[in-house]
């Protein structure tokens, strides 16, 4: 069956390793079946057919199937970047005075293993936004403070048109002036990216688009085709990549989506060090890995291709960049 539509995606989920060999014509060890884990798997068909090797030396099935190590780790479901402590109401959270992360669904198109909201998807917070949307324009009555809201997930281009809509024009009119989008569809789910949800969400410009794309082999044929109908019509895309250990802890797979993504008209904006999420542990790099990666990009890349390295830290420290270079007494000191 021809799968073309991002609905016929989305209803077509696979949800083990047997249908993505299946899928993919490749030989299914059953000893490799994914092991328990409180965030079950589930991707689009076109992400599972990027997964060339049924093993997690493959990047797209690290990200896709649960790991043995996810099973030992043993509090699955904390919050270590305190975000639950920094909502004012269900749905928001405020770490920074001028701007906010609306969080307008859990779901998505495909689970990514090394997700940063698994603790609120595995203990099932409130994730419809027409429940948690009234009181949250409501809050931001009473803080005009915050200017710039980030509609996240889940991802939010999982649902439907008009409710996209709905959401975006309420926090217009709400006076909010600056918005950005987080998701992942144009790496999971492609198709998702249509010319009428472009024309319809174009009548809203600017809205800042952030992608998260975290390996070249995820920027295909039609990836491209998705940024291009996002840039074409005149949304900025931002990209931001998480590092993770084998997957992408190295340069030369950094330089080569790094490349991949300006050329598509993606700036390449944060790279992440992975948070400290239990069950992500066998994802972890040390921050030196981080630093001398970034050191290595700066000898290959140009200025608009190096995203700033960050470490994200609980409450209010938020997003601290680190660099292989610092200041000290008026002299430039290396990271060794
Ligand atoms: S798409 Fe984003 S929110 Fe959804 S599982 Fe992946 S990282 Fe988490």
């Amino acid at each position: 069956m021809k799968i073309n539509s991002w609905q016929q995606q989305l209803n077509n989920r696979i949800t083990s390793v047997k249908e993505i060999c299946k899928l993919n014509g490749l030989a299914y060890d059953k000893n490799i079946d994914e092991p328990f884990s409180s965030m079950r798997m589930f991707v689009t068909p076109y992400y599972a057919s990027l997964i060339e090797k049924a093993d997690y030396s493959d990047p797209i099935f690290a990200m896709t199937v649960p790991s043995p190590e996810e099973a030992k780790s043993e509090q699955n479901s904390c919050d270590p970047l305190e975000e639950e402590k920094y909502m004012p109401v269900p749905g928001l959270i405020r770490r920074y005075p001028d701007r906010a992360v609306y969080t307008a669904t859990l779901n998505c198109a495909s689970r990514c293993r090394h997700c940063t909201r698994r603790w609120q998807i595995i203990k099932g917070a409130c994730s419809d936004w027409r429940e948690t949307l009234p009181a949250v324009l409501e809050y931001l009555k009473k803080e005009p403070k915050v200017e710039e809201i980030i509609i996240s997930g889940g991802d939010p281009l999982i649902l439907p048109d008009d409710e996209i809509i709905e959401i975006i024009s309420s926090f217009k009119k709400q006076g909010v002036k600056t918005l950005r989008l987080g998701t992942r569809m144009p790496v999971t789910c492609p198709m998702r990216i249509t010319d009428e949800l472009c024309q319809k969400m174009k009548a809203f410009s600017p809205i800042w688009i952030q992608t998260h794309f975290n390996h070249p082999k995820e920027v295909t044929t039609e990836a491209k085709e998705a940024l291009s109908k996002l840039a074409d019509s005149g949304f900025p895309i931002n990209n931001q990549t998480v590092l993770l250990k084998g997957v992408n802890d190295d340069a030369d797979t950094l330089e080569k989506l790094f490349r991949l993504l300006v050329q598509n008209r993606v700036r390449p904006y944060y790279l992440f060090q992975c948070d400290k999420i239990p069950g992500t542990e066998h994802f972890w790099t040390p921050l030196e890995t981080g630093l001398m990666i970034m050191k290595e990009l700066r000898e290959r890349l140009s200025g608009i291709a190096i995203p700033t390295f960050i470490v994200d830290r609980p409450a209010l420290d938020g997003k601290v960049p680190l660099s292989y270079a610092t200041a000290k007494s008026n002299e430039i000191v290396f990271t060794e």
